[in-house]
């Protein structure tokens, strides 16, 4: 792969890399799109990463389906697939870190998933580096994700432009994910709790409420209305360092981490104060 991008740099031409861990939905074609836009050559990457999911998580049974994307990718007019097998990414004795410190990893869904933003900042920083893209896109769903790739980049003088694109939802406003293919039929209706406790917090601030604890109570209250959702958390924050804030004032978070059943779903909007 870094052989093939070398030779298409050489040749002058620009390569978009859109990173994902597969079971592709619009969101990830939304990505893909963009890539396609701007670049001469489009990097699809799916990668399932084991570094950044946790001891009992779902990686063993993250969706995977490789013949499915492939097709999805193939009608996108993405150029090249990279699809790794996981020895092959990491090799026996594999041994570095890559961790951006502070509130960016440590709040949020930092604070119940440990660990996992380094195993992100790790296979982003490998991909990257064997990629070798202009331009990489990534969502807004996984904000602070974004946020965290947006520091590191930064931090460490990547030579690449991260570029972030909205949340696309279903018809019904709930995010869309790979995970919500785990969810029941009830569990799905329930899920809807998400994007309307956030469009309740977009119209409080439309409102004039500024009081970030005071927003936050009330998406708690209205999540709480749906008896299967189990809060992880409900946040309120500043936008670029994900620290909490009293008042809200220029760009702020609210994002949401919710589980219905065992499926762990996670969504947010971003207000302009
Ligand atoms: P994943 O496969 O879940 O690791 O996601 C790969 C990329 O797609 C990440 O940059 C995500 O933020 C992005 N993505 C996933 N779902 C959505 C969505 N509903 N809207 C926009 N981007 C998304």
């Amino acid at each position: 792969m870094q052989k093939e991008s070398r030779r298409l740099r050489a040749e002058g031409r620009s390569i978009g890399l859109a990173p994902t861990m597969g079971a592709l939905h619009e969101g990830h074609l939304s990505l893909v799109r963009k890539a396609r836009e701007d670049n001469d050559v489009v990097v699809v990457s799916i990668f399932v990463n084991p570094t950044q999911f946790g001891p009992g998580e779902d990686f063993d049974k993250y969706p995977r389906d490789l013949a499915g994307d492939l097709d999805k990718l193939e009608a996108e007019n993405a150029d090249i697939v990279f699809a790794p097998a996981v020895e092959d990414m990491y090799r026996s004795g594999h041994s570095t870190v890559v961790e951006v410190g502070g509130a960016l990893t440590s709040t949020l869904c930092g604070m119940s998933r440990p660990g996992h933003f380094r195993g992100v900042t790790i296979v982003v920083s490998k991909l990257l580096n064997i990629v070798l893209p202009d331009r990489a896109y990534f969502g807004e769903k996984d904000f602070q994700q974004l946020q965290v790739i947006r520091r590191m980049v930064r931090d460490l003088n990547f030579p690449v432009e991260i570029v972030p694109l909205p949340i696309v939802r279903e018809k019904d406003g709930l995010a869309m994910s790979s995970r919500n293919k785990y969810l029941s039929k009830d569990e799905r209706i329930d899920a809807l709790a998400l994007k309307e406790a956030l469009e309740h917090f977009r119209e409080r601030v439309e409102e004039g409420e500024r009081d970030a604890m005071k927003l936050a109570a009330d998406m708690m209250s209205l999540i709480e209305e749906t008896p299967s959702a189990e809060i992880d958390y409900v946040a309120v924050v500043d936008a670029e360092t994900l620290e909490d804030v009293a008042t809200l004032a220029g760009r702020t978070l609210a994002a949401l981490a919710v589980k219905f059943g065992a499926t762990r779903l996670i969504d947010n909007t971003v207000v302009e104060v």
